[in-house]
C-alpha cells in the first residue's frame, strides 16, 4: 500500500498501542477523544487530499518510482520545495491550525542528507539504513514526528555539564543489537499522531557531548515512550455539549511531551551515534527547511484570517470604510510577503551532495524572522477590525435560550440581513486563530517553532556576505585599506 485514504489513516492512528496521556488520563483511541480528535482530524486532512489533489499532494519516490504522499517525499528539484510550500499554504487554508506533517517531512529530508555527509567522513553505513527506513515509510504512507527539541535543563550549560543528564536526551547503555536511550523530547508537533518517532540532536555538541550526538527512529508504540499532551488555550471548549464555542469546530494542532525512558533502539535503526561535529549541521539544515515551510501554512493560515476579518467587516456594515480598506490590504501585503520569502528559499536550493535539495538557508531564516513579527501584527489588524465583541461576546448557545435568546439573536446581529449567528460564527473562528487553540501554532508557534528569533539572527549574521557587501560599499565612495 502506498497511499492510505483518511480512513484508513485514522484505524492506523486507533491501532497504534501507543501511551497517551491528556490531562492525566491515558486515552484509548486519540481520534476519538474530545480533545485530541480534530488535531488527528488535521493530520488526517493530508491523507484526504493525497486522493483528492495528487497533483499537489503526491510525488513520485525516488527510491521505489512508486507514487507517495508529498509530505514522504525527498525533494529532488527546487520545483518540488516550491510545490511543498505551495501545498503548506493550501493545507493552512483548509485546516486553519497547524496540520502537524510538514515537521517530519522536513526532518525526513535532513537525515537524509546529513546521514550521506556523515558516511563521507566516517566510512559509516547510516545512508543506507536511512533510506531503508524510508522506503518503510512511503511504502505505509506514514508519519514520521520531528522529535528534537529537549527539555534542556540550564540553558547555560552544555549537555554534558548539566546537573540532571536526561535533560537532553542520550545514550545509557549500549546493547546487543543496539543502544537504549533515555531522555524526553518537548513540544513535538503531531507526536500523537504519527505512526514514528524521529529523534534528532538539539543543538550543535562537543566533544564531551558524544553520548548526546544521536539520531535514530523507533515506532510511536516502542517500550518505554509515554506521550503527555500539550494544553492549548480555551481547548476545553471541546467538552462543551455542542461545542458551540470552538471556532474551528473540525480541526486543530497539537504537541506533546514525549518521555523516552530507556527505549531500546535497534541498529538498523541508528542514524547518528556519537559523530557530534554533525549533530549542529543536522539541526542548522532541519531548521532551515522548516523554515521555509512555515512561509507556507502560516500563510494558509493568514489567508483563512484575512477572509474572516473581510467578512466580518461585511457583517458589521464596515468593510466600506477607507481605513477598513487600507488594514486589509496591509494585512495582505504581510502575509504575502511572508510567502514571497519562502518562494524565493525554495526557488534558490541547491542540491546538497546526496542528491537531494534543501533551501536556501540565508533566505529560510529571513522567512522565519518575518513569521516572528508579522503574524501578530496580521492578528492586531484582525482584532482592531473585529471590535471588541471579540473578546466580550455570549456563547452562540445563549442564542437558543428560552429567557435570553431573543435578546441575543436582536443585539449580537450585524447589518440588516445578518443574523447574529452568522456573525458570531465569524468571530469565534478569528477569537480561535489569535487567542484560542489556533492561536498556539499561528502565534506562539510563529515565534518560537524551529528556533526562537535569536537562532535566527545569529543564522543571517552568519550567513550573510557582509565581506562582499562591504567592498561594493567600499569601491563606491573611493575608499581603500579600511581593514
Ligand atoms: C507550538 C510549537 C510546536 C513545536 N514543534 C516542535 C516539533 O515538532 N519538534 C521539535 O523538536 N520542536 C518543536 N518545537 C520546539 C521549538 O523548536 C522550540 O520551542 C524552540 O527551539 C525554542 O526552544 P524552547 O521552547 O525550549 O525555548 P528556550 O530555549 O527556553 O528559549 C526561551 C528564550 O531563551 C533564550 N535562550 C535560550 N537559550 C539561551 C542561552 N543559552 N542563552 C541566552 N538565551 C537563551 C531564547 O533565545 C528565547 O528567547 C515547537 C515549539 C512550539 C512552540
Ligand atoms: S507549524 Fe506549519 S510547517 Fe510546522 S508542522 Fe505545523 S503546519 Fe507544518
Amino acid at each position: 500500500m502506498t497511499l492510505m485514504t483518511k480512513d484508513e489513516y485514522l484505524s492506523s492512528l486507533k491501532d497504534l498501542g501507543h501511551r497517551v496521556f491528556i490531562q492525566g488520563e491515558q486515552v484509548a483511541s486519540v481520534p476519538d477523544n474530545r480533545i485530541s480528535g480534530p488535531g488527528a482530524m488535521a493530520m488526517a486532512e493530508t491523507y484526504e487530499q493525497a486522493q483528492k489533489a495528487p497533483e499537489l499532494f503526491t510525488a513520485e519516490s525516488h527510491l521505489t518510482g512508486e507514487t507517495i504522499n508529498r509530505f514522504a517525499h525527498i525533494q529532488h528539484s527546487t520545483e518540488d520545495i516550491i510545490k511543498k510550500v505551495v501545498m503548506l499554504r493550501e493545507m493552512g487554508r483548509r485546516t486553519a491550525c497547524c496540520f502537524q506533517r510538514c515537521a517530519g517531512m522536513d526532518a525526513i529530508n535532513s537525515v537524509y542528507a546529513i546521514t550521506y555527509d556523515i558516511d563521507q567522513e566516517y566510512d559509516t553505513q547510516y545512508h543506507a539504513r536511512f533510506r531503508d527506513f524510508l522506503k518503510y515509510i512511503q511504502q505505509n504512507d506514514f508519519v514520521p514526528a520531528a522529535c528534537m527539541t529537549d527539555s534542556k535543563g540550564d540553558r547555560s550549560l552544555s549537555p554534558s555539564r548539566q546537573k540532571d543528564m536526561d535533560q537532553y536526551l542520550h545514550v545509557v547503555e549500549e546493547t546487543k543489537g543496539g543502544l537504549v536511550v533515555r531522555g524526553a523530547k518537548l513540544h513535538t508537533t503531531g507526536g500523537v499522531n504519527s505512526h514514528e518517532l524521529l529523534v534528532m540532536p538539539t543543538r550543535a555538541l562537543g566533544a564531551d557531548d558524544r553520548d548526546f550526538a544521536i539520531a535514530f527512529a523507533v515506532p510511536a508504540s516502542a517500550k518505554g515512550v509515554t506521550f503527555v499532551y500539550g494544553r492549548q488555550p480555551s481547548d476545553t471548549r471541546r467538552l462543551e455539549k455542542g461545542r458551540p464555542d470552538v471556532g474551528n469546530p473540525c480541526f486543530g494542532g497539537c504537541e506533546s511531551l514525549i518521555v523516552f525512558d530507556d527505549v531500546f533502539v535497534p541498529e538498523e535503526r541508528i542514524f547518528m551515534k556519537g559523530e557530534y561535529p554533525f549533530a549542529g549541521r543536522l539541526v542548522e539544515l532541519f531548521a532551515a527547511n522548516h523554515r521555509t515551510s512555515y512561509g507556507g501554512c502560516k500563510v494558509g493560515v493568514g489567508d483563512v484570517l484575512i477572509g474572516a476579518t473581510q467578512a466580518i467587516g461585511q457583517a458589521q456594515g464596515t468593510e466600506k470604510a477607507a481605513h477598513f480598506k487600507d488594514k486589509v490590504a496591509e494585512m495582505i501585503h504581510l502575509n504575502e510577503t511572508l510567502h514571497g520569502v519562502a518562494l524565493a528559499s525554495a526557488a534558490m536550493g541547491k542540491q546538497t551532495p546526496s542528491g537531494s535539495f534543501a533551501v536556501d538557508q540565508l533566505l529560510a531564516n529571513v522567512c522565519k524572522l518575518n513569521i516572528t513579527r508579522f503574524p501578530f501584527e496580521i492578528s492586531r489588524l484582525a482584532q482592531d477590525l473585529a471590535g471588541g465583541i471579540l473578546v466580550t461576546m455570549p456563547s452562540l448557545e445563549d442564542q437558543k435560550h428560552p429567557e435570553i435568546g431573543g435578546y441575543i439573536r436582536k443585539y449580537m446581529a450585524g447589518r440588516e440581513g445578518v443574523t447574529s449567528d452568522q456573525r458570531m460564527r465569524v468571530l469565534r473562528l478569528i477569537e480561535n486563530i489569535v487567542l484560542g487553540t489556533g492561536a498556539v501554532s499561528y502565534l506562539t508557534e510563529s515565534i518560537h517553532g524551529a528556533g526562537s528569533p535569536q537562532a535566527q539572527k545569529i543564522m543571517i549574521t552568519r550567513l550573510a556576505d557582509m565581506a562582499s557587501a562591504r567592498s561594493c560599499a567600499l569601491r563606491l565612495c573611493g575608499v581603500e585599506g579600511l581593514d
